[in-house]
């Protein structure tokens, strides 16, 4: 397939996060790319079927990918996100040896929409990651992704 523009992998994500968010999961996925720029692997979250918080995209998705390939691999392999991922999200990254992730929306703008997140942003994690770790926002972020997560937001009753 080759490497496409970064939208093409964000656009999945959006698509598997609908898909998520009918099945009463949170609105967020990721996709996995490899080096040539395929999409490895898919993720949605899962926190509402697994009835686990912790079951975020990011962390699902690492957890079924070091399975599957070796660290090299991970290495030159690139997640793109919907949201900026979590401090979590972010150390399960780390452990994985999967230096770079893309996101489509931060987690600033949905802390303004539904506070309460945690307010440790991704970069700063990457910023003092003994590792090369990079994690990359797209601007100006996707109007889509952002109007999934205000879906989401409104679905809980609560935004
Ligand atoms: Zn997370």
């Amino acid at each position: 397939m080759g490497w496409r523009e970064d939208d093409y992998y964000f656009e999945r994500t959006e698509a598997l996060a609908r898909e998520a968010m009918k099945a009463g999961d949170d609105g967020f996925a990721c996709v996995l790319v490899g080096p040539e720029g395929d999409i490895l692997m898919e993720q949605k979250n899962e926190a509402g079927t697994q009835k686990d918080p912790t079951a975020h995209d990011v962390m699902a998705l690492v957890r079924r990918a070091v399975h599957e390939y070796s660290p090299g691999q991970l290495q030159e392999c690139t997640v793109y996100a919907l949201m900026e991922p979590c401090v979590m999200c972010m150390g399960a990254l780390f452990w994985a040896k999967i230096g770079r992730v893309k996101y489509a929306m931060s987690e600033e703008s949905m802390n303004r929409m539904l506070p309460g997140g945690l307010e440790i942003h991704s970069a700063e994690f990457a910023d003092r990651c003994p590792a090369p770790m990079e994690s990359l926002p797209r601007i100006p972020e996707r109007p889509e992704a952002v109007e999934i997560v205000k879906e989401w937001i409104q679905s809980l009753g609560i935004g």
